[in-house]
């Protein structure tokens, strides 16, 4: 016990890199207003639908034009059913320790709403990630590069704004976009390349695509579908043009130093398959483009055994616990043990909260996942596996110096 209370301890202040996060501007939150039931959005919207709530009385639960006792009246039966899972902690954790109240229930939903927007202004990013959660650096994936707090957001781009490709008119405006004509593919290559260049000098550390398995057509077969492409001729020929750009954009993202993120196993929201982003779909991936780094995330849950031998295996991977610990706390110390059984300390990260509008939940989440290494390492020093002195140095590896290295912080 001592151990496991010495390492949270030590971890309280550590300096953190959140390094997964769908977080916008501040104002985008702030110029929102917000209510307890903001506190559901992101991932326990799952649970609630999983559990029997309706799609409709979710979003009516959402609209801030709904009153505050219909909202309660919409989600009670189903907090009772999801509250007990890992998704619903860092929403008792931020009532009880952010607004002060034991619980969400009947009695405080209403107070809390008002405390909530009371909170709701200029410096929540500041209060939530600096001082609560000493948090350096956030990456965020918003789709774009965020245009404000650039001191704490650093962005990571889709590859799909470039491999996403419907029609001859994707290619030319993408490629106009640049005061440049499209008469090839090269032509579009070298668009791509320049809108790539353009998002590093941008601040970008890295880029982000999903484990869907990859076919890699010959430059010969993505010739032929750019012509008939440009002759209107699409459905077939989009889907190879758009996979050879793809892979073509993983090697520009290792020459220009961007990590590529992957989102690997378990899908956020309800009615998918899994299945599809299994990580099993990045070994030729990984084989093919071996001076690209990739951050494969999620700890591919449930697939994290497997994870863990890609991450032994190969050089060019690293593997990220972001979104882990609130999807299964036992699960995220099931891996995280087996990794260091397995593969380089240097290539593992510990937290990214993986949230957007409800900010404060990435401070619960963040607590999660220090109770996980805690509970991980501080078994191995008790085994005499690990010193108490590098237990703390792991974690903060975990923590914060393996993102750092990586994405070059
Ligand atoms: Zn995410």
């Amino acid at each position: 016990m001592a151990a496991h209370d010495d390492l949270l301890q030590a971890m309280a202040d550590m300096p953190v890199i959140d390094a997964h996060e769908h977080v916008p501007e501040e104002s985008d939150r702030t110029d929102n207003p917000v209510d307890a039931f903001t506190l559901f959005s992101h991932y326990t919207e799952t649970d609630l639908k999983s559990a029997g709530m309706s799609p409709a009385a979710y979003e009516r639960m959402q609209s801030p034009k709904t009153p505050l006792d219909e909202k309660w009246e919409l989600v009670a039966p189903y907090w009772e059913r999801i509250r007990y899972g890992s998704y619903s902690r860092p929403i008792l954790i931020a009532i009880r320790e952010l607004y002060g109240f034991e619980d969400l229930n009947r009695d405080t939903y209403r107070p809390l709403s008002e405390i909530m927007q009371q909170h709701n202004s200029s410096g929540i990013y500041r209060h939530v990630f600096r001082d609560l959660c000493h948090i350096e650096k956030v990456l965020t994936q918003i789709g774009r590069i965020p245009t404000t707090d650039r001191d704490l957001l650093i962005p990571l781009l889709p590859v799909s704004l470039y491999f996403e490709i419907h029609s001859a008119e994707d290619l030319r405006s993408r490629t106009e976009a640049f005061g440049m004509s499209l008469g090839s593919l090269d032509d579009y290559l070298a668009a791509v390349r320049r809108g790539m260049e353009a998002w590093k000098t941008n601040g970008a550390v890295g880029v982000k695509m999903s484990a869907y398995e990859l076919p890699c057509p010959s430059p010969e077969d993505a010739a032929a579908a750019f012509s008939r492409i440009m002759t209107g001729q699409a459905p077939d020929a989009a889907r190879v043009l758009s996979h050879f750009v793809h892979h073509q954009m993983l090697d520009i993202a290792g020459e220009l130093n961007l990590v590529v993120a992957v989102h690997c196993g378990i899908i956020w929201d309800n009615w998918n398959n899994p299945y599809t982003v299994h990580p099993s779909n990045m070994v030729p991936v990984l084989l093919a483009h071996r001076n690209t780094r990739f951050d494969l995330y999620h700890a591919a849950i449930p697939w994290y055994g497997d994870l863990g031998v890609l991450g032994k295996d190969f050089p060019n991977a690293y593997l990220n616990m972001c979104w882990c610990h609130v999807i299964s706390q036992q699960m995220s110390q099931a891996a995280l043990d087996q990794w260091l059984d397995l593969v380089p300390v240097n290539k593992l990260i510990g937290f990214g909260g993986d949230y957007r509008k409800p900010v404060e939940k990435v401070y619960g989440h963040l607590q999660m996942a220090k109770e996980d290494i805690a509970a991980v390492l501080s078994r191995r020093v008790d085994a005499a596996l690990l010193t108490a002195t590098d237990a703390i140095r792991i974690a903060r590896m975990l923590l914060h110096d393996n993102a750092a290295e990586l994405y070059a912080l």
